[in-house]
C-alpha cells in the first residue's frame, strides 16, 4: 500500500447534525483524498460537499457509503484555517459544516432532487377528493398542493410528515409523475455572472408563465434595477424568467462590473509625531513575530489609514502577508484603488460585489502566494494568507463585522484567534471603540495607541446641540428644519461650502395610520409597521421587503383618512427642495443605491462638487473624507435612542460621533449642528462634546451595574415558529429545561422578542448572561443537544453568541 492511502476519509457536511461522516474511500480516491479537500459524498438521497477532516483505516462499526468524487487535488483549507473553524464552531455553537462552508467562497452545491406533477388524470381525482376529503387527509393534502404548481420532493417532505408515502401511491396510481432534476454548481468552473434587472415596459396582457408574472410583479412593486442573484431569493426561478422576458422586451438584463475605478490617488505623508508614537510599537511587534493586539483610537481625521499603510509596509519587509478588513460599506472601487496605487499587484480585493467567479479567482491567487496584501469585509478574515504577519481592522466597533446567519461569528474577534495562532499583530481601530475593545485596555489584553488630534491640527468641529422642544415653543411649528439649521444651510449655499444632512432612517413616512381608528397598516408577514416610499408610491417593509400598494381607504374601518407619519430621508429630501429650490441635492440610502457602485457614484459625484448637499441614513457617517464639507446636519438624533436595546446609547454616540467626523477634514473649519429631544441624554451629550472617554466610563458604569457586556457574555436563544403555539410551546419547553440555571448563569425569558413576528415567523427569546464563558458554552450546548434530541425543526433554533442586535 502505497504511504498515504486510506480507506476511510471523516467529512464535514453543511447540515444540522454537528459531527463528521464516515465515508468509504474507492480505489481512485484512496491515495488523493487529503484533510482540507473538498468532496462529494452521498448523503441520504443527495448528494453533497463537504470537506475532508481525517484519513485513516479506523473501520467503523456500521457500513459505509463510497465517497463520489474529489473536487481539489491540493487541500483548500490549510490545517491553520481547519482549527480555526474548529474554534467558531466550537465558540459560536455552529455545526463546524456550515462554518466550512462559509469560509470557503468556493463552495459548490450539487442538488439533484425530483420534481412532482400532476397527471390529468392526478387533476381530476385532486378535485373529486378535494369535495370528499378532510382537510387532514394527506392524500389531500399533497394533491391540493400540486394542483396549484409542481414541487420538489424535498419541498414536500418539509411540508408534510407522510409525503413520501402517500406519493409512492399516487404514483403507482398514476395520478402523479416525477421528474429527475439535476444542478451543479461550482463557481470555481461554472461561469457565473452579474446581471442587474430592471423593467423596461409594463407587460403586455397575455399569458406568462407563473415565475415570470411574479417576477413581473416584484419589479412593478420594487423599482429601480436590481442583481438578478439577489432576486433569486425573493421570486424563485426568477433567473430563467428573466432571460425569458429579457427577450420579449419586458426587462433589460445588463452586466454588472466591479472593475477598479479610478478614485482618489493617495500621496503618500511622512507620518506626524503622533502617528510616528503609534506606529513605532506596532513596528517592533511586528519585527519581533509575536501575537500582540492593539488599540489604534484616534479621532475622525487623525490619519489612521496612513498607520495601517506603514504597517503593512513592515509587515511585507520580513517576508509576511497582511490583511486589513473594512466594514462592508467602505470598501469602494475607491479605496481599492488606494491599495492597488500603494501596494500594485501584490494586492488582492474580496469583496461580496464580485461576481463568485471574480471572488474564487482572487481566493485562488492569494492561495497560491500570488498576492501577500488582502483588503477584504467581514469574510475575508478567512483569506487563506501565507505566512501572516499583519491582521487590521479599521472601524472595529462597526456592525457589519457581525454576521447575521449562522454561524454569527463576529470578524473581528475571529481575525484576532486567527492572529494568535498564526503569532501575527493585530490592529483594530477606530474613532470610537466599542466597548469590549475598550474595556480590553484596561484588562491588559489589548495595548491602547492615541491620536486624540486632527492631521496638521484641524480643529475639531464645534458642535451645537438644538433642542427641538424649545424650537416648537418658540414657533409653535412641527417642523423638520430648526431656524438656525436652515440659516446654516443657506449661508453654506451663499459660499459654495457643501452640507451633509444625517437623518438614519429611509423611505418618505415611517409608518401609516388611520385617522378614524388608529389602525396602522403592518407588514403582512412582521409585526412592523410599513414605510411609504413616496417615489415608489409603495408602503414596504424594512425588514423583509414586502410590498404593498398605498390604500385609498383604511383596511379595517374604510375611513378615507389616512395619514402619513413619521420622518424618513426621501421625506427631508423633499423638504429641502422646497426650502432651498435652487440648492444641488444628492440622496444616498438604501433606496438610492440599488447596486454596488451607485454608492461610489453618488459619493463621487459629491466629492467633485456636483451637489451642495448630501442627505442621507447612517450610509453618509462612514469614513468619507471630504475637504469642502463644512456643516453636517443631524435632522434627529433621537431616532434609535428608543431601541429596545442595551447598545442603543452606545450605537447613537457612535453614530453621532463619526457623522459629526465628516465635518472640517479640510482647510475650513466645520460646525455641527444636532437637532433632538432629547439634549440631556448622555449619549447625545457626550457625542456633542466629542468625549469619548466620558462616555465610555459612564457607559462601562451601566454596564457594570446591569452585568451586560463586558462584564458577562451573553447569547440569545432565539425560538421561532409559523404557528405562534408552536415557538411559545418550544421556547417554554427549552426554557423548563435549561431551569434552574446552572451557577453564573442568569437566564431571562423566554420571552416574546422586540419583533415578535418576522418573515411569517412567530418569535421568542431567552437572554443569557453568563459570569463565565466555559459555563455558558456548555449551556449553549445542551439547549442544542435538547432541540436535535426533541426533533425540533433545524431552522427553529436560532443561538446566537454575543449578539450585537437582540430584535
Ligand atoms: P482617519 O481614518 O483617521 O479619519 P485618514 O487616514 O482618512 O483619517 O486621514 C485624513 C486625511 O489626512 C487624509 O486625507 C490623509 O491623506 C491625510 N493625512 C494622513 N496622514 C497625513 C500626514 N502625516 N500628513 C499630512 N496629511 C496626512
Ligand atoms: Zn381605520
Ligand atoms: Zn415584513
Amino acid at each position: 500500500m502505497p504511504e498515504g492511502s486510506f480507506h476511510y476519509c471523516d467529512v464535514s457536511l453543511p447540515v444540522p447534525l454537528d459531527r463528521p461522516f464516515t465515508y468509504s474511500l474507492p480505489e481512485t480516491l484512496r491515495h488523493r483524498v487529503k484533510p482540507g479537500c473538498r468532496v462529494i459524498v452521498p448523503f441520504g438521497p443527495r448528494k453533497m460537499t463537504g470537506v475532508t477532516l481525517r484519513c485513516h483505516d479506523d473501520a467503523p462499526d456500521v457500513a459505509t457509503r463510497d465517497a463520489l468524487r474529489l473536487i481539489d487535488s491540493e487541500p483548500v483549507l490549510d490545517d491553520e484555517l481547519l482549527a480555526l473553524a474548529r474554534w467558531i464552531a466550537n465558540y459560536y455553537c455552529a455545526p463546524l459544516g456550515e462554518v466550512l462552508r462559509t469560509m470557503l467562497p468556493l463552495a459548490n452545491e450539487i442538488r439533484s432532487g425530483k420534481v412532482y406533477s400532476l397527471t390529468p388524470a392526478g387533476l381530476d381525482a385532486a378535485r373529486q377528493l378535494l369535495l370528499d376529503a378532510g382537510p387532514e387527509d394527506p392524500v389531500a393534502s399533497v394533491l391540493r398542493m400540486l394542483e396549484k404548481h409542481p414541487l420538489s420532493a424535498s419541498y414536500l417532505a418539509k411540508k408534510l410528515p407522510l409525503a413520501d408515502k402517500v406519493i409512492r401511491s399516487l404514483e403507482r396510481k398514476g395520478f402523479i409523475v416525477v421528474e429527475h432534476v439535476r444542478t451543479e454548481r461550482d463557481p470555481l468552473r461554472a461561469a457565473s455572472e452579474n446581471l442587474r434587472i430592471e423593467l423596461e415596459s409594463e407587460p403586455i396582457e397575455g399569458r406568462f408563465p407563473k415565475a415570470e408574472r411574479e417576477l413581473v410583479a416584484f419589479l412593478t412593486l420594487h423599482p429601480g434595477s436590481h442583481n438578478l442573484k439577489d432576486l433569486e431569493t425573493q421570486v424563485r426561478g426568477s433567473s430563467a424568467a428573466a432571460r425569458s422576458l429579457a427577450r420579449k422586451r419586458i426587462v433589460t438584463l445588463t452586466r454588472e462590473s466591479v472593475a477598479q475605478a479610478s478614485g482618489p490617488v493617495r500621496t503618500r505623508h511622512a507620518l506626524n509625531p503622533a502617528q510616528q508614537a503609534a506606529f513605532d510599537p506596532i513596528h517592533s511587534a511586528i519585527e519581533s513575530k509575536q501575537f500582540r493586539t492593539f488599540l489604534l483610537h484616534g479621532v475622525t481625521g487623525s490619519g489612521k489609514t496612513e498607520v495601517y499603510l506603514n504597517a503593512i509596509d513592515s509587515t511585507l519587509a520580513t517576508g509576511r502577508g497582511a490583511l486589513l478588513l473594512v466594514p462592508e460599506i467602505a470598501l469602494t472601487p475607491a479605496m481599492a484603488s488606494q491599495f492597488f496605487s500603494r501596494f500594485g499587484d501584490r494586492v488582492s480585493i474580496l469583496h461580496s460585489a464580485f461576481t463568485d467567479n471574480e471572488r474564487a479567482d482572487q481566493w485562488r491567487r492569494i492561495r497560491s502566494g500570488g498576492s501577500s496584501v488582502v483588503v477584504g469585509t467581514r469574510s475575508g478574515v478567512f483569506a487563506p494568507v501565507h505566512n501572516l504577519g499583519l491582521i487590521v481592522v479599521d472601524e472595529e466597533h462597526d456592525q457589519s463585522y457581525k454576521q447575521e446567519e449562522t454561524p454569527r461569528y463576529n470578524g473581528r474577534d475571529v481575525a484576532i484567534v486567527r492572529a494568535q495562532a498564526a503569532g501575527a499583530c493585530v490592529v483594530l481601530g477606530s474613532a470610537t471603540p466599542s466597548l469590549e475593545s475598550r474595556y480590553n485596555v484596561e484588562r491588559a489584553k489589548y495595548t491602547l495607541l492615541e491620536l486624540p488630534e486632527r492631521i496638521e491640527r484641524r480643529p475639531m468641529p464645534t458642535v451645537e446641540l438644538i433642542d427641538m422642544r424649545e424650537e416648537f415653543l418658540e414657533t409653535r411649528k412641527q417642523s423638520t428644519f430648526s431656524r438656525r439649521l436652515l440659516e446654516a444651510i443657506g449661508q453654506r449655499l451663499d459660499t459654495g461650502e457643501q452640507v451633509m444632512l444625517l437623518l438614519n432612517r429611509r423611505g418618505f413616512s415611517s409608518f401609516v395610520a388611520c385617522r378614524a381608528c388608529g389602525e396602522r397598516i403592518q407588514c403582512r408577514d412582521c409585526s412592523v409597521t410599513l414605510t411609504y416610499h413616496r417615489r415608489d408610491r409603495r408602503l414596504l417593509c424594512h425588514y423583509c421587503n414586502y410590498a404593498e400598494r398605498v390604500p385609498s381607504v383604511c383596511p379595517k374601518c374604510r375611513s378615507e383618512h389616512i395619514n402619513f407619519l413619521g420622518l424618513g430621508s426621501e421625506k427631508v429630501e423633499e423638504e429641502l427642495h422646497r426650502e432651498f429650490p435652487r440648492a444641488r441635492i444628492a440622496r444616498l440610502d438604501r433606496d438610492t443605491v440599488t447596486g454596488k457602485r451607485q454608492y461610489e457614484v453618488i459619493l463621487q459625484g459629491f466629492r467633485e462638487r456636483n451637489f451642495d448637499i448630501l442627505v442621507g441614513t447612517q450610509m453618509i457617517a462612514k469614513g468619507h473624507d471630504i475637504p469642502n464639507v463644512t456643516l453636517v446636519g443631524v435632522v434627529s438624533a433621537d431616532i434609535g435612542l428608543g431601541m429596545p436595546d442595551f447598545r442603543a446609547a452606545e450605537r447613537t454616540f457612535q453614530l453621532l460621533t463619526q457623522v459629526a467626523g465628516r465635518a472640517g477634514r479640510g482647510d475650513l473649519p466645520g460646525i455641527v449642528l444636532v437637532q433632538t429631544i432629547n439634549p440631556d441624554h448622555y449619549a447625545i451629550r457626550m457625542a456633542a462634546a466629542q468625549d469619548y472617554q466620558a462616555f465610555y466610563e459612564k457607559e462601562l458604569n451601566f454596564r457594570r451595574m446591569m452585568h451586560y457586556p463586558p462584564f458577562s457574555a451573553m447569547a440569545n436563544l432565539l425560538v421561532r415558529s409559523e404557528k405562534q403555539e408552536d415557538a411559545l410551546r418550544l421556547s417554554t419547553d427549552l426554557g423548563r429545561f435549561l431551569t434552574p440555571a446552572p451557577e453564573k448563569i442568569k437566564i431571562m425569558g423566554p420571552a416574546e422578542a422586540p419583533v415578535p413576528r418576522l418573515k411569517n415567523e412567530f418569535r421568542y427569546q431567552l437572554l443569557i448572561k453568563a459570569a463565565s464563558r466555559v459555563a455558558l458554552n456548555d449551556l449553549l450546548r445542551r439547549a442544542r443537544d435538547f432541540a436535535l434530541d426533541k426533533k425540533w425543526n433545524a431552522t427553529a433554533l436560532v443561538i446566537d453568541v454575543d449578539p450585537l442586535t437582540l430584535m
